[in-house]
């Protein structure tokens, strides 16, 4: 009688062990910080290209005339190389003769974000995906019309997704 007790408690125990680790698993999700994407480091390294990663994680800049884009005319959607997001339109691409494609505006205002860059002695604009916070150039105010803005983006950091492919 007393070992059929001792079974009883047991099987109890353990129903309540399971719920305890159900609710910590709940509450840990919501410490996401927020809807973007957060990757670690080695994560980052490991999904990325040598290149890929030394320019969107570590802000680096490719040499000029040496990226897949900076002459490109192909029709289409130019999606971040980190997380796959749309960022540029073929149809806002111009050639500004510097060696990055250049464009006079993102697709979205929230497609991307920006901050004061002081680096290397000079003050300039960043430009980064707001999705994945990846470094994909700086923006300058002498671009066309209509925005007079002139965003200088890495081929790296792109992915074109030509017209009628997806
Ligand atoms: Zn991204």
């Amino acid at each position: 009688m007393r070992s059929l007790t001792l079974v009883f408690l047991a099987v109890v125990g353990m129903a309540g062990c399971g719920g305890e680790r159900d609710l910590a698993m709940a509450s840990k999700g919501e410490h996401a910080m927020n809807d973007g994407i957060q990757k670690s480091d080695a994560e980052w390294r490991e999904e990325l290209t040598a290149e890929e990663y030394h320019v969107l994680r570590e802000k680096g800049t490719e040499r000029a005339f040496t990226g897949a884009y900076h002459d490109e005319k192909t029709p289409g959607v130019y999606k971040c190389a980190g997380c796959g997001e749309p960022l540029f339109s073929s149809e806002a691409k111009f050639d500004s003769g510097t060696g990055w494609p250049s464009y006079y505006q993102p697709v979205s205002d929230e497609a991307v974000m920006t901050e004061t860059d002081t680096s290397y002695g000079m003050r300039r604009t960043e430009v980064m995906c707001r999705k994945c916070g990846g470094h994909l150039g700086h923006v300058f105010e002498d671009g066309p019309k209509p925005t007079g803005l002139r965003y200088c983006i890495n081929s790296v950091s792109l992915d074109l997704a030509p017209k009628g492919e997806s």
